[in-house]
C-alpha cells in the first residue's frame, strides 16, 4: 500500500540529498552538493538583520517587493543593457527552483513537448511531468558539449511548446556560445516555441568569456522567460530568492501557479536582496576571480590524482571522465570515493534520461573554502596508492 499519488511515484530522493547524507555519515569532504561552505557577505547579512529588526516580517506582495523588482531591473540594465519594466516584467519567486516549476506549470499543457538539454538540472524533468508535458532530450557530449543544429532541429515539431536553456550549465560547466544561442533563437522562431532560460550562474563565467541572454536575441524578447536567483551570486543558497523576467503575458502564466505554491518569498530577505543587487560591480569581478582560482586549483588536483577533468567555462562544477578507472559506473565510483577516499562527488547519471549516458562521468564542486579544497586534494592523492 502506498500513499503516493501517481504523479510523484517516479520521483526518488534527490541525488544531492543522498550524497550529502553519505558524505556526513563517512566524514567525507563534500564536493558533491553545490553550496558554499564559506561565510555569506557581511553587508548582506547586516541588511537581512536590519530588515527583520525593522519589522518587514509580513507577507511580501505576490509579485515581489517593489524595491526588489526595481533593483533587479536596474541591475539587468547595468549589466546587459536590457530594459525591463519593474512593474510588469518581473516576478519574485522562492528561488529559481520555484520559478522554473511555476513557469512550466503555467505554460505547459498535457501532451505539450518540452526540449531539455541533458545532462539536465534535476528539477526540470519532474516540473515537465507534473504539468503532464513530454520531455524531449538533446544530449550534450563531452569534451566540448557542443550543440549540433541538425540534431537539435530534429527535436522541434508542432507539439513543441518550450525549450529550457541553462547557461552557464550545471553540471557540465558549459557556457552556451553566441552562435549556439542564435541557433536556438532561430529554431524557436521558426517553430513558434517559447524559451525558458535558467541563468543562476550568470556571474560565474571564466577566462574572459561573456554570458549572453537569449532574451536579447532578435525576435526573442516576447517569447523568453529569463530566470535567475541570488543563491550562487551572493553565496546564500538557503535564502531562496529567485525571479522571472518576461513580458506580462508570459509572466501572468507563471504567476497563476506561483500564487498557489508559495504566494510570496521571504519578505525580509527580499529587502536584503535589494542591498545585494545594488552592490558595486567590483563585487561580481571579485566573485569570478575567486571562483576561477578555485577552479584552477581543483582542476589541477583532479589531474594530479589521475582523474581527467573537463575544464568548465562557467559555474562552480567540474566534470571528470572516469572511463579508464575500472569502475562499473559513476554511482559505484562516487560511493567508493565518498566511503573509502573521503571525498564526495555527484554521479551524473542522475542528470540523464538514459543513466548509462552519464555512467563514465563524475561531478565535483569547487564552491568551498581553500583549506577544504586542499584537504580534498590531499585525500584524492590516496586514489593513486589505492589503485
Ligand atoms: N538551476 C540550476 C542549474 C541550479 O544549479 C540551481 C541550484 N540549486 C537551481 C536552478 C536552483 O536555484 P535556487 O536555489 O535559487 O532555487
Ligand atoms: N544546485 C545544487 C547542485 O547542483 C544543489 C541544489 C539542491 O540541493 N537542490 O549541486
Amino acid at each position: 500500500m502506498t500513499y503516493l499519488a501517481n504523479r510523484v511515484q517516479g520521483f526518488g530522493t534527490t541525488i544531492f540529498a543522498e550524497m550529502t547524507a553519505l558524505a556526513v555519515a563517512h566524514d567525507a569532504v563534500n564536493l558533491g552538493q553545490g553550496f558554499p561552505d564559506f561565510a555569506a557577505p557581511t553587508f548582506l547579512k547586516e541588511a537581512a538583520h536590519a530588515a527583520i529588526a525593522a519589522d518587514l516580517n509580513q507577507y511580501a506582495p505576490s509579485y515581489g517587493r517593489p524595491a526588489l523588482k526595481q533593483a533587479i531591473a536596474a541591475k539587468v540594465k547595468r549589466h546587459y543593457g536590457l530594459e525591463v519594466d519593474p512593474n510588469h516584467d518581473i516576478l519574485v519567486t522562492h528561488g529559481a527552483t520555484e520559478a522554473l516549476c511555476a513557469a512550466v506549470l503555467g505554460l505547459v499543457n498535457p501532451g505539450d513537448e518540452v526540449i531539455l538539454f541533458e545532462p539536465f538540472y534535476d528539477s526540470y524533468v519532474p516540473d515537465v511531468l507534473l504539468a503532464g508535458g513530454v520531455p524531449r532530450f538533446y544530449t550534450l557530449r563531452q569534451p566540448d558539449w557542443a550543440v549540433d543544429r541538425a540534431e537539435l532541429a530534429a527535436l522541434f515539431n508542432h507539439k513543441t511548446k518550450l525549450i529550457v536553456v541553462n547557461t552557464p550549465h550545471n553540471p557540465t560547466g558549459k557556457v552556451f556560445t553566441h552562435d549556439e544561442l542564435g541557433m536556438i533563437a532561430d529554431l524557436c522562431q521558426e517553430h513558434d516555441v517559447l524559451a525558458l532560460t535558467d541563468e543562476v550562474y550568470e556571474h560565474i563565467v571564466f577566462d574572459g568569456r561573456k554570458h549572453h541572454l537569449l532574451a536579447q536575441f532578435p525576435g526573442m524578447a516576447h517569447r523568453t522567460l529569463t530566470i535567475s536567483s541570488l543563491g550562487k551570486t551572493f553565496s546564500v543558497t538557503g535564502w531562496k530568492i529567485g525571479w522571472i523576467m518576461a513580458p506580462p503575458d508570459l509572466l501572468a502564466a507563471a504567476f497563476r501557479a506561483h500564487q498557489f505554491m508559495t504566494f510570496c518569498g521571504a519578505a525580509p530577505l527580499q529587502e536584503a536582496a535589494v542591498t545585494a543587487l545594488s552592490t558595486h560591480d567590483d563585487y561580481y569581478m571579485a566573485l569570478t576571480h575567486d571562483y576561477q582560482q578555485k577552479r584552477d586549483f581543483l582542476v589541477k588536483a583532479l589531474q594530479d590524482a589521475g582523474l581527467p577533468p573537463i575544464t568548465p567555462a562557467g559555474t562552480y562544477f567540474v566534470m571528470v571522465d572516469i572511463s579508464d578507472l575500472g569502475f562499473s559506473d559513476d554511482v559505484a565510483f562516487c560511493r567508493y570515493l565518498t566511503t573509502e577516499i573521503g571525498v564526495a562527488a555527484i554521479p551524473p547519471s542522475a542528470f540523464f534520461h538514459h543513466p548509462a549516458d552519464g555512467a563514465q562521468l563524475a561531478r565535483f564542486t569547487f564552491c568551498k573554502s581553500q583549506p577544504v579544497l586542499a584537504e580534498a586534494a590531499a585525500r584524492l592523492q590516496r586514489l593513486r596508492s589505492a589503485k
